[in-house]
């Protein structure tokens, strides 16, 4: 059989069904989902429908312009019918007769046929038609998105809108049963208020779903019962974003570790929770070492992917319980608990410097990285998360100190070393603002002549209370904090002074300052020099520039340019300390040099070192350069030194580093006037 002649005997089988009904008044018709066609009606209903006959009703085709709403609502009858075949519906509906609108209250129930086929049978119910805000309300209800239901106060379904149907996994589902989080129902009921608002968790036949639920108490209009109205949004989508915007606040995109801003969160809220359970932790900061070099030999994307591979890493070495974070740069935290005893952690530790260690190929290359570890123990090292990565922070400098790849454990001495810095920084600031900085002046002698040739400028603080101090203690300290470049200036400036004034009195000395090869990263390093020298009317020819060799190391660009640039405004520079570094040949060679004074603990060991002397000698004149030996101490010293024909000399034979009016009064005994 064709589906038309289906059609027609299912037609037929109705009119013959259903016969008596052509008598009664109500509107009543047979609808077919399946075809979305009417194949059966009473005349009541033609005209409800502005159909000429039965023929030309039941041969309209009802889905053509069919809400998506409604053909969702139908199959929900459908479904419900094949649960419940006695149940019946009253819903308003608007009909669509001809395009005019025409709203009814229908009263639905199931027709079943005897092939098994299930049919809508409605019928007009006889009430009075709703007035226009009322449809208007009915309407609304059935087509909005806001799912809408009705539980009595048991919590038992007595309503639902097509949208909270469309969502609900089975229609017989209770309050209690709607929500994923059980505590979700208690916040609802026990609220004090009518109407309570809240984000939570619900089941859906897709699975949970986050929604902004609204549950109002109010009267079933039905039994007058007391009732609660939910009315739910799918929020889940902007719970999603939400959700992402709070991983992206806690997370860091290149390793999707959590970051700083989780740590101060969550590490905290885990320590207090393995405190509270009596339990012992370990904080454990790495930094890697040199990973500057990485990201300037192989550029910063191989810095990343080695970031990431240390990032998966770290991983494997946790426990359950534990956590790692990149806190920023090279630098990560694992937070180690509960822990059991100190070779549980050093085990950990010993993990974490295998993984880090291990060959990483990055581009190609195989590439070894060592970390630098500092562990802090909680409760010993502290109680609170930003103490504790302090605390671990330091412990990892002192592994840094101490030469990298290796572990440090926080104790009380670390702190109070930094503690003591701390104050040792707050001293030279003062110091420097309170001018008690004073430049002494050791003479430079000729060798042969015995005559003093220079002097060099050598830094002391007149410490108000422990007397003076010598730059050994100091320097490294401003070098560290950042007064180096300040403290230099004010030397640089008083050397520039005593040279013009011992000038002006006949003394044609020349004078050597030190610089810090920090002072080379400063910008503005060669203009501040040059200023000052032009500010005090000093004579460029005669200031002499002491640098280390580590200076020449870095062989970095900007500071090449730095020495050029100072050579070319007509500056000597002299390399110091010559001999304790790596007393590369090529320097002497590559770069502008003057002048090379060999370290004092050749001189002093001289039995020893003598061949190093005589070598370091030859080399230099080899280069053209000045050769003074520094520490003469002995007229032995000075005899070997003479023999190999050194240049010049400084040591505590001839004078001790002198103030500037001490050593005024040496030119003058020694009456080196040169000039009228
Ligand atoms: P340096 O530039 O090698 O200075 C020579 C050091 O040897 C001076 O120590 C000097 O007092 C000492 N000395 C000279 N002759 C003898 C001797 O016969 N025997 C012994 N045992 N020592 C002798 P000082 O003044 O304590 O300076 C130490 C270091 O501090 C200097 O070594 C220099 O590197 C640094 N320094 C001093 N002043 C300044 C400064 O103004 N700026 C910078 N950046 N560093 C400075
Ligand atoms: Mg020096
Ligand atoms: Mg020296």
């Amino acid at each position: 059989m064709n589906e038309d002649n289906k059609q027609r005997a299912l037609q037929q089988r109705l009119a013959n069904r259903l016969h008596d009904m052509n008598r009664l008044r109500r509107p009543m018709w047979v609808f077919d989902i399946e075809s979305a066609c009417v194949c059966w009606g009473n005349p009541s209903c033609l005209a409800l429908w502005d159909a000429e006959s039965l023929e030309d009703l039941m041969s309209r085709d009802m889905g053509a312009d069919m809400t998506d709403t409604v053909a969702t609502r139908l199959r929900h009858y459908q479904t419900d019918f094949k649960q419940d075949p006695k149940k019946q519906f009253q819903e308003v509906w608007t009909l669509y007769p001809n395009a005019v609108p025409c709203t009814v209250d229908v009263v639905f129930s199931a027709l079943r046929m005897d092939d098994g086929r299930m049919l809508l049978f409605c019928e007009v119910d006889a009430r009075e038609p709703l007035d226009a805000d009322a449809l208007r309300s009915a309407e609304a209800l059935f087509h909005t998105s806001v799912m809408i239901t009705l539980f009595s106060s048991s919590g038992a379904p007595l309503y639902r809108n097509p949208a909270a149907r469309s969502s609900v996994r089975s229609v017989d589902e209770t309050l209690a049963e709607h929500f994923e989080n059980p505590s979700t129902l208690q916040q609802l009921t026990l609220a004090k208020d009518d109407e309570v608002n809240i984000v939570a968790q619900t089941h859906t036949v897709d699975g949970p779903c986050w929604c902004d639920i609204s549950a109002r108490r109010c009267l079933d209009a039905v039994s007058g019962e007391h009732a609660w109205l939910i009315s739910e949004v799918d929020v889940s989508r902007l719970k999603a974003t939400e959700e992402r915007a709070q991983f992206l606040a806690e997370h860091d995109t290149l390793t999707n570790l959590p970051n700083r801003n989780h740590v101060s969160i969550a590490f905290q809220r885990r320590i207090d929770q393995l405190l509270a359970a009596n339990e012992r932790g370990a904080l454990i900061f790495i930094d890697i070492d040199r990973f500057k070099d990485i990201n300037d030999t192989l550029g910063h994307t191989a810095g990343d992917q080695l970031l990431v591979k240390i990032s998966r890493r770290l991983k494997t070495v946790l426990r359950k319980g534990d956590s790692v974070a990149r806190l920023g740069g090279d630098e990560f935290l694992l937070m180690i608990g509960p822990l059991d005893d100190r070779q549980a952690l050093l085990d950990i530790v010993q993990r974490i410097k295998d993984v880090i260690t291990a060959r990483i190929e990055l581009k190609g290359r195989p590439i070894t990285v060592t970390p630098s570890i500092g562990i802090s123990l909680f409760p010993e090292n502290g109680r609170n998360i930003d103490s504790l990565m302090r605390n671990a922070d330091l412990a990892m400098y002192d592994a840094k100190d101490g030469g990298r790849n290796d572990y440090s454990f926080f104790t009380q001495a670390l702190s109070d070393a930094v503690e003591s810095r701390i104050n040792f920084e707050a001293e030279l600031n003062t110091a420097l603002k309170e001018g008690q900085f004073v430049t002494y002046f050791q003479p430079r002698v000729d060798v042969e002549s015995n005559a003093i040739t220079g002097a060099e400028a050598l830094v002391r603080w007149q410490h108000p209370t422990r007397g003076l101090v010598p730059p050994d203690v100091f320097i490294p300290v401003c070098e560290k904090c950042g007064l180096i470049a300040k403290l230099g200036k004010l030397v640089f400036a008083e050397s520039v002074r005593a040279q013009r004034d011992w000038a002006n009195q006949g003394y044609e000395l020349r004078v050597s300052v030190n610089l810090s090869p920090l002072q080379f990263s400063e910008e503005s390093m060669v203009q501040d020099l040059l200023d000052i020298v032009d500010f005090e009317n000093g004579t460029i020819s005669a200031i002499e520039l002491e640098i280390t060799e580590s200076v020449l190391l870095g062989h970095d660009e900007s500071t090449i340019q730095k020495l050029n640039t100072l050579v070319d405004k007509g500056f000597r520079i002299a390399i110091d300390d010559f001999g304790t570094g790596y007393s590369n040949l090529a320097y002497l060679h590559r770069y502008p040099l003057r002048c090379l004074k060999i370290d004092r603990s050749f001189i002093q060991s001289l039995d020893n070192a003598t061949p190093i002397v005589e070598l370091i000698i030859s080399m230099a004149k080899l280069f053209k350069l000045d050769v003074v030996a520094e520490g003469v101490e002995t007229e032995e010293q000075l005899a070997a030194i003479r023999a190999y024909k050194c240049h010049e000399y400084q040591g505590f034979l001839f004078e001790k580093p002198i103030d500037r009016a001490a050593f005024t009064a040496l030119l003058e005994k020694h009456d080196i006037k040169r000039c009228a």
